[in-house]
């Protein structure tokens, strides 16, 4: 049965989950345990045992890239007929297909994609002073309003009960708001939500459209599903009617779009709401290793609040692979060049670019990583994805190719047409420059290439309907459709460099080194963070952005925003990591001499510049992870020294010096006493006692005569 194949990778739960009859299923389960395989199996298994019409099941999630990332897996398993959409795109495909019907032969509205500067004329017209960030946090409250099902007139209650804390009287916020709806109503232009409420809309007042929307989508998926608003969950009612062909995952650890007005709600409430669902918990991990896996159960210990109640242990099922690191610069730009140094040493030591995360919390921290990353020469492509199709480069691209319609012959392979357009704006596949921004912008154009590799072999959007006829050739000028829809739906392809996102943004990928960036209080959580609710939310943010990795994790942040800037300190939900093995150390250096004291507190890593925390990494000088160039014959020299001046002193070796004082000595090689007192751990009294001796073994002479020395003396 070719459902073998599709059966064979499950474990007993995720079985389950796949092979469950036609109903609601609902599987409750954290971060890597295959939630994600675990549908897009389901999908996989009924289309391949003739259950169900892969054309009839509707597969959504919320973000373009996870929406993406399922069909990736979809056609992986082959499958690749199924759609798979974020929630707005899936609206937008049914609103415009409609909208000549709906309309009456009017136009689709404009959609307006950043409501800033509609609310900031709005906020003008009610007489609500607003500038730029006012005006964004206006258009936050809108848009949780509208999400949440909220109306103007009934903002005030309902921002009240919610403990939203909006930037003016929530009186005002609700005039802003109606100015904004009669605004957009009056310049004939439409938002998200107002496109989701359309969709909605059809539905339920036109049973005509209710019908042909039932008869095409009969099996729903939805990924991600802690997410899900008021709104988007009207939609999917909406889309059901009364079937209840629905399979939903979530993790409540994972909700993190609270403040857009998402809720857990309608996944914890799920198995009570349908109770003939199947309901599947999934605690094996089968992303990261033991240590990440370690990190983020520590992490998600410590949280409270509604979404922590279903909260379960994960159980790490990989290899054990290295330790998370944590690491704190002096400032942020020390912070960026040395992530992009261990990202460039990744790429040489084999690792692919596009298997390489940095991920932020705001995007405006990607800037200085573009800048980092562009000076290090390592190829990146910035997520968020929305900046792709704005790029100059790939707008000036889709220009070439639509002129290409023209010049092209139409039976030319997809491909070729598209090299060939893309050769009019000078742009060579076989030629791409070696870094910066160069590079960048020939991925680019790669991407557009294998975007339209993708879509030659599997032309997956054709309009409702039409599903059935799959025309064999594939125009340049169907792709250059397809790239229009794509730039107005923000879908960027992939491109072959380390990806930089915002955690928000990371939600369901993952990658097998993840650098965890900017985790200093204030930025991690933000300072906007002021509820326990809000608090909690950030909690998340970061127990999203540790279940990232597979294999390697990095954690840092600059000590200050930049060079001499107050001090910060580290994201308070971090566990104690290289902290605790840093405090045995700190007694003893209390007890000390101040000046050691301070140079205890300030020492960073030589080669990386990270501020070393635990003792043996201040001994060596270095983080025990970053490159050692350790002076081997001048180490067993200092070994063989050693053992013979314990000897005579009839005390233990460490007594001398500790093992991780010879490495940093062969390491170092000081050569003169300014030198040795660098090393953390050897004050004065060790200078006086050994000083010549090191000096000399450091200088290429012998133990053997270096211990005579010392016992002549
Ligand atoms: P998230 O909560 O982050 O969305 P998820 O629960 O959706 O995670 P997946 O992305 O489906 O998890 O799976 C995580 C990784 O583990 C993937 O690489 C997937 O292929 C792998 N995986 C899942 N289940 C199994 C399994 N039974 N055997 C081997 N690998 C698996
Ligand atoms: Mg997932």
């Amino acid at each position: 049965m070719r459902t073998d194949g599709v059966l064979s990778g499950l474990d007993p739960e995720q079985r389950t989950a796949v092979t469950a009859p036609a109903g609601p299923v609902c599987i409750l389960a954290g971060a890597g345990t295959g939630k994600t395989r675990a549908i897009t199996h389901r999908i996989a298994y009924r289309t391949q045992s003739g259950e169900i019409s892969p054309r009839h099941v509707l597969a959504v999630t919320f973000t373009a890239r996870a929406a993406a990332e399922m069909r990736a897996r979809l056609t992986s398993l082959g499958t690749s007929a199924v759609q798979a959409r974020t929630f707005h795109a899936a609206a937008m495909r049914q609103v415009r297909y409609f909208a000549p019907r709906l309309l009456e032969g009017r136009q689709m509205p404009e959609l307006v994609e950043s409501k800033a500067r509609l609310v900031g004329l709005a906020a003008a017209r009610a007489g609500v002073r607003a500038d730029r960030a006012v005006a964004r946090d206006l258009a936050g409250e809108i848009e949780w309003a509208k999400s949440s099902l909220v109306e103007p007139g009934e903002y005030a209650v309902a921002a009240a009960k919610a403990l939203r804390e909006p930037p003016h009287e929530p009186a005002r916020v609700a005039e802003v708001f109606a100015a904004y709806e009669s605004l957009k109503r009056r310049q004939g232009v439409i938002d998200f939500e107002d496109l989701l409420r359309a969709a909605v809309w059809g539905i339920e007042e036109h049973p005509d459209v209710a019908d042909q929307i039932r008869a095409q989508y009969r099996h729903f998926v939805v990924d991600e599903y802690q997410d899900v608003n008021p709104l988007q969950q009207r939609l999917l009612d909406a889309w059901l009617g009364d079937r209840d062909d629905l399979t939903v995952v979530g993790d409540a650890s994972q909700t993190i779009y609270s403040f857009t007005g998402a809720t857990a709600g309608y996944l914890i409430d799920f198995p009570r709401q349908r109770r003939n669902a199947v309901v599947v918990r999934l605690v094996r991990d089968y992303r990261s290793t033991p240590q990440v896996v370690g990190l983020a159960n520590a992490v998600i210990k410590q949280a409270r609040g509604t979404e922590a109640k279903l909260r379960l242990e994960l159980v790490g099922q990989r290899r054990p692979g290295p330790e998370p690191e944590l690491k704190i610069f002096p400032d942020e730009q020390g912070e960026a060049a040395a992530v992009a140094r261990r990202c460039r040493e990744l790429i040489a030591g084999g690792m692919p670019a596009n298997e390489i995360a940095v991920l932020f919390r705001i995007n405006a921290q990607s800037e200085s990583y573009e800048e980092a990353l562009a000076e290090a020469q390592v190829p990146y492509v910035v997520r968020g994805g929305e900046r792709f199709f704005e790029r100059p480069e790939v707008r000036q691209a889709m220009v070439a190719l639509r002129a290409g319609v023209r010049s092209i012959p139409g039976e030319t392979p997809l491909v070729e047409a598209v090299l060939e357009g893309l050769a009019a704006t000078g742009w060579h596949r076989d030629k791409p420059p070696p870094g910066g921004a160069a590079r960048e912008q020939w991925e680019a154009l790669n991407a557009l290439v294998t975007l339209s590799q993708e879509y030659a072999s599997a032309p997956e959007f054709l309009p409702i309907g039409e599903a059935g006829s799959v025309q064999r050739h594939v125009t340049l000028a169907m792709f250059n459709d397809e790239l229009a829809r794509r730039a107005e739906q923000q879908h960027a392809p992939t491109v072959a460099g380390v990806t930089l996102a915002s955690l928000h943004s990371a939600k369901g990928l993952e990658w097998d080194a993840v650098f965890l960036v900017g985790l200093a209080d204030g930025t991690l959580p933000t300072t906007y963070a002021k509820t326990p609710d809000q608090l909690e939310e950030e909690r998340r943010l970061l127990y999203v952005g540790v279940t990232r990795a597979r294999r390697q994790l990095w954690l840092s942040y600059g000590q200050s925003r930049s060079t001499g800037g107050r001090p910060r300190r580290p994201c308070r939900f971090l566990p104690q990591l290289d902290r605790s093995t840093a405090a045995p150390e700190r007694t003893v250096v209390d007890r000390s001499r101040k000046t050691d004291r301070r140079r205890v507190q300030v020492a960073l890593c030589r080669i990386c510049g990270a501020t070393l925390l635990a003792g043996a990494d201040r001994k060596l000088g270095r983080c025990p992870t970053c490159p050692s160039d350790l002076d081997e014959d001048l180490h067993e020299r200092l070994q063989v020294w050693r053992a013979a001046t314990a000897a005579e002193l009839k005390v233990p070796a460490y007594v001398v010096f500790t093992d991780a004082t010879l490495v940093a000595m062969a390491e170092r090689r000081p050569a003169e006493p300014a030198q040795l007192l660098a090393i953390a751990g050897i004050g004065p009294r060790k200078l006086g006692q050994y000083g010549e001796a090191v000096f000399a073994l450091v200088a290429g002479a012998s133990p053997e005569e270096v211990a005579q020395k010392n016992f002549e003396n």
